[in-house]
Protein backbone atom coordinates (compact mmCIF):
# COMPACT_ATOMS: atom_id res chain seq x y z
CA UNK A 1 0.00 0.00 0.00
CA UNK A 2 0.75 3.58 -0.54
CA UNK A 3 0.61 6.16 1.96
CA UNK A 4 0.47 10.19 2.21
CA UNK A 5 2.10 11.13 5.98
CA UNK A 6 0.70 14.94 5.98
CA UNK A 7 0.97 17.50 8.78
CA UNK A 8 2.65 20.95 8.96
CA UNK A 9 6.45 21.61 9.61
CA UNK A 10 7.36 19.62 12.76
CA UNK A 11 4.40 17.43 13.28
CA UNK A 12 6.61 14.76 13.23
CA UNK A 13 6.40 12.85 9.90
CA UNK A 14 9.71 11.82 9.58
CA UNK A 15 9.58 10.45 12.86
CA UNK A 16 6.64 8.41 12.40
CA UNK A 17 7.98 7.80 8.55
CA UNK A 18 10.93 5.84 10.16
CA UNK A 19 8.46 4.06 12.42
CA UNK A 20 6.58 2.91 9.40
CA UNK A 21 9.28 1.71 7.26
CA UNK A 22 10.15 -0.66 9.98
CA UNK A 23 7.11 -1.93 10.92
CA UNK A 24 5.91 -2.70 7.52
CA UNK A 25 8.84 -2.06 5.29
CA UNK A 26 7.78 0.73 3.40
CA UNK A 27 10.06 3.14 1.32
CA UNK A 28 9.89 6.59 2.88
CA UNK A 29 9.88 9.28 0.13
CA UNK A 30 10.43 12.90 1.53
CA UNK A 31 10.70 15.78 -0.66
CA UNK A 32 12.37 17.43 1.83
CA UNK A 33 15.03 14.91 1.87
CA UNK A 34 15.64 14.23 -1.29
CA UNK A 35 15.96 18.67 -1.91
CA UNK A 36 18.70 18.36 0.58
CA UNK A 37 20.54 16.24 -0.97
CA UNK A 38 20.24 18.62 -4.22
CA UNK A 39 21.47 21.48 -1.96
CA UNK A 40 24.37 19.84 -0.29
CA UNK A 41 25.65 19.15 -4.14
CA UNK A 42 26.61 22.57 -3.97
CA UNK A 43 25.80 23.41 -7.69
CA UNK A 44 23.51 26.30 -9.09
CA UNK A 45 20.27 24.14 -9.58
CA UNK A 46 21.52 22.92 -5.38
CA UNK A 47 21.84 26.59 -4.68
CA UNK A 48 18.70 27.87 -6.05
CA UNK A 49 16.52 25.09 -4.29
CA UNK A 50 18.60 26.54 -1.04
CA UNK A 51 17.51 30.34 -1.59
CA UNK A 52 13.97 28.97 -1.94
CA UNK A 53 13.54 26.84 1.27
CA UNK A 54 15.42 29.24 3.25
CA UNK A 55 13.10 31.68 2.57
CA UNK A 56 10.11 28.93 3.49
CA UNK A 57 8.35 29.23 0.37
CA UNK A 58 7.88 25.89 -1.87
CA UNK A 59 9.80 25.13 -4.36
CA UNK A 60 8.53 24.91 -8.05
CA UNK A 61 6.15 21.64 -8.78
CA UNK A 62 8.05 20.99 -11.83
CA UNK A 63 11.21 19.96 -9.67
CA UNK A 64 9.30 18.14 -7.12
CA UNK A 65 7.05 15.94 -9.84
CA UNK A 66 9.94 15.17 -11.50
CA UNK A 67 12.20 13.67 -8.54
CA UNK A 68 8.86 12.43 -7.07
CA UNK A 69 8.46 9.92 -10.49
CA UNK A 70 12.08 9.27 -10.53
CA UNK A 71 11.09 6.61 -7.48
CA UNK A 72 7.31 6.42 -8.70
CA UNK A 73 8.57 4.61 -11.48
CA UNK A 74 11.08 1.90 -9.68
CA UNK A 75 9.68 -1.30 -9.56
CA UNK A 76 11.56 -1.99 -6.09
CA UNK A 77 9.22 0.57 -3.93
CA UNK A 78 5.51 -0.33 -6.13
CA UNK A 79 3.20 0.20 -3.94
CA UNK A 80 5.35 0.46 -0.50
CA UNK A 81 5.88 4.32 -0.42
CA UNK A 82 5.25 6.69 2.32
CA UNK A 83 4.94 10.18 0.43
CA UNK A 84 6.64 12.37 3.56
CA UNK A 85 5.54 16.02 3.02
CA UNK A 86 4.33 15.68 -0.91
CA UNK A 87 1.79 16.65 -1.53
CA UNK A 88 2.26 20.19 -0.63
CA UNK A 89 -0.38 22.26 -2.79
CA UNK A 90 -3.59 20.80 -4.53
CA UNK A 91 -1.44 20.84 -7.84
CA UNK A 92 0.88 18.47 -6.41
CA UNK A 93 -1.69 16.00 -5.25
CA UNK A 94 -3.35 16.04 -8.77
CA UNK A 95 -0.18 15.22 -10.23
CA UNK A 96 0.65 12.28 -7.71
CA UNK A 97 -2.92 10.81 -8.41
CA UNK A 98 -1.45 11.26 -12.40
CA UNK A 99 1.73 9.56 -11.67
CA UNK A 100 0.25 6.66 -9.89
CA UNK A 101 -2.52 5.97 -12.34
CA UNK A 102 1.19 5.57 -15.10
CA UNK A 103 2.24 3.39 -12.95
CA UNK A 104 -0.78 1.15 -11.72
CA UNK A 105 -0.73 2.09 -8.32
CA UNK A 106 -3.00 4.82 -5.78
CA UNK A 107 -2.24 5.97 -2.27
CA UNK A 108 -4.84 3.86 0.38
CA UNK A 109 -4.61 6.39 3.33
CA UNK A 110 -4.08 9.97 4.09
CA UNK A 111 -2.58 9.98 7.78
CA UNK A 112 -2.78 13.56 9.33
CA UNK A 113 -0.99 14.72 12.49
CA UNK A 114 -2.45 17.37 14.19
CA UNK A 115 -0.11 19.82 16.34
CA UNK A 116 -0.79 23.47 17.26
CA UNK A 117 1.38 25.98 16.10
CA UNK A 118 3.01 26.81 19.70
CA UNK A 119 4.35 23.26 19.88
CA UNK A 120 5.23 22.85 16.51
CA UNK A 121 7.70 25.90 17.06
CA UNK A 122 9.54 24.63 19.77
CA UNK A 123 9.64 21.38 18.13
CA UNK A 124 11.57 22.74 14.79
CA UNK A 125 13.63 25.18 17.18
CA UNK A 126 14.68 21.47 19.16
CA UNK A 127 15.25 19.62 16.17
CA UNK A 128 18.66 17.84 15.25
CA UNK A 129 19.84 15.17 12.96
CA UNK A 130 22.49 12.96 13.39
CA UNK A 131 25.21 13.62 10.61
CA UNK A 132 25.71 9.87 9.83
CA UNK A 133 22.71 7.86 10.08
CA UNK A 134 20.50 10.95 9.61
CA UNK A 135 18.22 9.95 12.97
CA UNK A 136 16.52 12.86 13.91
CA UNK A 137 16.25 13.89 17.65
CA UNK A 138 14.94 17.05 19.72
CA UNK A 139 16.84 18.72 22.66
CA UNK A 140 13.77 19.54 24.13
CA UNK A 141 11.78 16.47 23.78
CA UNK A 142 13.84 13.59 22.51
CA UNK A 143 17.13 13.93 23.49
CA UNK A 144 19.60 12.43 21.37
CA UNK A 145 21.39 9.43 23.52
CA UNK A 146 22.06 6.76 20.85
CA UNK A 147 21.13 6.96 17.53
CA UNK A 148 20.55 4.19 14.90
CA UNK A 149 24.65 3.48 14.60
CA UNK A 150 24.98 3.03 18.12
CA UNK A 151 27.85 4.94 18.94
CA UNK A 152 28.73 6.77 15.91
CA UNK A 153 31.57 8.18 17.63
CA UNK A 154 32.09 10.74 14.53
CA UNK A 155 28.53 11.75 15.07
CA UNK A 156 27.96 15.58 14.68
CA UNK A 157 23.99 16.40 15.44
CA UNK A 158 23.14 19.11 12.83
CA UNK A 159 20.48 21.94 12.49
CA UNK A 160 18.85 22.47 9.62
CA UNK A 161 19.43 26.08 7.86
CA UNK A 162 16.10 26.33 7.75
CA UNK A 163 15.03 25.58 11.21
CA UNK A 164 15.34 29.29 12.56
CA UNK A 165 12.31 31.24 14.06
CA UNK A 166 12.01 33.76 11.04
CA UNK A 167 12.01 31.12 8.41
CA UNK A 168 9.69 28.99 10.59
CA UNK A 169 7.06 31.67 10.92
CA UNK A 170 6.84 31.45 7.03
CA UNK A 171 7.19 28.21 6.84
CA UNK A 172 4.02 27.81 8.76
CA UNK A 173 2.58 30.36 6.60
CA UNK A 174 2.68 29.00 3.28
CA UNK A 175 1.23 25.63 4.93
CA UNK A 176 -1.84 27.55 6.00
CA UNK A 177 -1.91 28.88 2.35
CA UNK A 178 -0.70 25.87 -0.16
CA UNK A 179 -0.80 22.83 1.84
CA UNK A 180 -3.61 22.89 4.27
CA UNK A 181 -6.31 22.99 1.50
CA UNK A 182 -5.06 19.24 0.74
CA UNK A 183 -6.51 17.50 3.43
CA UNK A 184 -9.92 18.44 2.08
CA UNK A 185 -8.81 17.23 -1.04
CA UNK A 186 -8.08 13.57 0.53
CA UNK A 187 -11.16 13.85 2.83
CA UNK A 188 -13.07 14.06 -0.27
CA UNK A 189 -11.76 10.41 -1.38
CA UNK A 190 -12.63 9.31 1.96
CA UNK A 191 -9.17 7.77 2.83
CA UNK A 192 -8.15 10.59 5.67
CA UNK A 193 -7.79 9.77 9.18
CA UNK A 194 -6.88 12.61 12.00
CA UNK A 195 -3.93 11.91 14.40
CA UNK A 196 -3.58 13.45 17.16
CA UNK A 197 0.03 14.54 17.02
CA UNK A 198 0.77 16.18 20.52
CA UNK A 199 0.71 12.41 21.87
CA UNK A 200 4.42 10.37 22.97
CA UNK A 201 6.08 9.57 19.87
CA UNK A 202 5.24 5.99 20.83
CA UNK A 203 1.46 6.97 21.63
CA UNK A 204 0.95 7.90 17.72
CA UNK A 205 2.92 5.20 16.02
CA UNK A 206 0.90 2.32 17.69
CA UNK A 207 -2.01 4.42 16.34
CA UNK A 208 -0.70 4.59 13.24
CA UNK A 209 0.20 0.75 13.35
CA UNK A 210 -3.23 -0.28 14.36
CA UNK A 211 -4.84 2.23 11.21
CA UNK A 212 -2.63 0.46 8.75
CA UNK A 213 -2.93 -2.73 10.05
CA UNK A 214 -6.71 -3.02 9.53
CA UNK A 215 -6.82 -1.11 6.20
CA UNK A 216 -4.04 -3.56 4.97
CA UNK A 217 -5.73 -6.79 6.26
P1 LIG B 1 8.34 16.80 10.33
O1 LIG B 1 8.97 15.72 9.48
O2 LIG B 1 6.84 16.71 10.33
O3 LIG B 1 8.81 18.17 9.99
P2 LIG B 1 9.96 15.64 12.50
O4 LIG B 1 9.59 14.20 12.49
O5 LIG B 1 11.26 16.02 11.96
O6 LIG B 1 8.77 16.52 11.83
O7 LIG B 1 9.83 16.15 14.01
C1 LIG B 1 10.12 17.49 14.36
C2 LIG B 1 10.87 17.51 15.70
O8 LIG B 1 9.96 17.15 16.75
C3 LIG B 1 12.03 16.53 15.80
O9 LIG B 1 13.04 17.13 16.57
C4 LIG B 1 11.44 15.31 16.52
O10 LIG B 1 12.42 14.65 17.30
C5 LIG B 1 10.38 15.96 17.41
N1 LIG B 1 9.17 15.13 17.58
C6 LIG B 1 8.55 14.38 16.64
N2 LIG B 1 7.43 13.80 17.13
C7 LIG B 1 7.33 14.19 18.43
C8 LIG B 1 6.39 13.92 19.49
N3 LIG B 1 5.32 13.13 19.30
N4 LIG B 1 6.60 14.52 20.69
C9 LIG B 1 7.68 15.34 20.88
N5 LIG B 1 8.61 15.62 19.93
C10 LIG B 1 8.44 15.06 18.72
P1 LIG C 1 9.16 20.29 7.22
O1 LIG C 1 8.37 19.04 7.30
O2 LIG C 1 9.84 20.65 8.50
O3 LIG C 1 8.39 21.44 6.63
P2 LIG C 1 10.60 19.39 4.82
O4 LIG C 1 11.91 18.73 4.95
O5 LIG C 1 9.43 18.56 4.40
O6 LIG C 1 10.36 20.12 6.20
O7 LIG C 1 10.70 20.61 3.76
C1 LIG C 1 11.70 21.60 3.86
C2 LIG C 1 11.51 22.61 2.74
O8 LIG C 1 11.71 21.98 1.46
C3 LIG C 1 10.12 23.24 2.65
O9 LIG C 1 9.99 24.37 3.51
C4 LIG C 1 10.05 23.62 1.16
O10 LIG C 1 10.78 24.80 0.89
C5 LIG C 1 10.79 22.47 0.51
N1 LIG C 1 9.87 21.37 0.11
C6 LIG C 1 9.81 20.13 0.66
N2 LIG C 1 8.87 19.38 0.07
C7 LIG C 1 8.31 20.17 -0.90
C8 LIG C 1 7.28 19.96 -1.86
N3 LIG C 1 6.61 18.81 -1.95
N4 LIG C 1 6.97 21.00 -2.69
C9 LIG C 1 7.65 22.18 -2.63
N5 LIG C 1 8.62 22.43 -1.74
C10 LIG C 1 8.97 21.43 -0.88
ZN1 LIG D 1 24.22 8.41 14.10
Amino acid sequence: MNLVIFGPPGAGKGTQSAKLVKEFNLFQLSTGDLLREEVSKKNDFGNKIEEIMKSGGLVSDEIINNLIENKISNPEYKNRIIFDGFPRNLDQAKSLDNLLKKYNQQISLALNLKVDNQILVKRITGRVTCSVCNKTFNIFFDPPKTCDLKDCGQRKLITRSDDNEDTIVKRLKTYDEKTFPVLDYYLKKGIMKNIDGMQDINAISDQLFTIIGAVRS
